[in-house]
């Protein structure tokens, strides 16, 4: 089996491809373990993957019809995942699909054969803190911008923020300005599993945005479904 858990047909939720129908791959682990994770079946308690490369090929060639495929997760550059990943990125290209992972950007990959590359970094909002893995998570985010620097020098990527709080903005802007990541590449994205959350958090950022000229991205899932799993 590969490290994957989820197969789904969807329609993309954040970020620059948002409202794009798309095939979704989850794959599981993952190095950080951000407190608020909306994935918490492929990190804090990581499922153990399901799927083999015939039934991933299978997936691909029942839906035709559909251009976009994401490798999600989890984070596909996990390190336990890379043989895996790199296997299923080379079928999905075989199909000549329009490729590419959403990652937490922490551990950079070289040599990937993708279209495109979604990044988001983590601020100290994601901290668990208190818990068994608080000094693990707190050491990626010190390493965090050498990696991300290295994804932006080699992949055409966005980086999207999660913002929960007013003073997540003045860290962000500190990543934006030493990673060296253009207006156009920011999306901002209001913090939040329900509904209740995202209305909280919407009318901040979305004015910040505006303000700053960075993109906002709604979580299109959420709002129209909740933080429901296979989503
Ligand atoms: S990086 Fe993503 S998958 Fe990993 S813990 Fe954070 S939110 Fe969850």
């Amino acid at each position: 089996m590969l490290n994957v858990i989820e197969l789904s047909r969807v329609i993309q939720g954040e970020g620059k491809f948002m409202g794009k129908p798309s095939l979704l791959i989850r794959m599981t682990n993952c190095n950080l373990h951000c407190i608020w994770c909306d994935s918490k079946q492929a990190s804090w308690n990581a499922k153990k993957g399901k799927f083999t490369l015939n039934q991933i090929e299978d997936f691909i060639a029942k839906n035709p019809d559909i251009k976009y495929l994401f490798i999600t997760g989890g984070n596909p550059t996990d390190t336990r995942n890379i043989k895996d990943l790199k296997a299923i990125i080379s079928l999905v290209k075989s199909y000549g699909k329009f490729v590419y992972i959403e990652d937490n950007g922490t551990n950079y990959t070289e040599g990937l054969y993708l279209d495109f590359v979604s990044l988001s970094p983590k601020l100290s909002g994601s901290i668990p803190v208190g818990t068994r893995f608080e000094k693990n998570h707190k050491g990626y985010l010190k390493r965090q911008n050498t990696s991300l620097k290295q994804w932006n020098s080699n992949y055409d990527c966005q980086f999207k923020f999660v913002i929960t709080e007013k003073a997540d903005f003045s860290e962000m802007e500190f990543i934006v300005r030493d990673v060296g990541i253009k207006k156009d590449q920011v999306y901002l994205m209001p913090e939040g599993t329900t509904m209740d959350e995202l209305n909280r958090n919407r009318k901040m950022v979305y004015g910040y945005a505006l303000k700053q000229a960075y993109n906002y991205t709604e979580r299109l899932h959420i709002v129209v479904y909740g933080n429901q799993e296979g989503i």
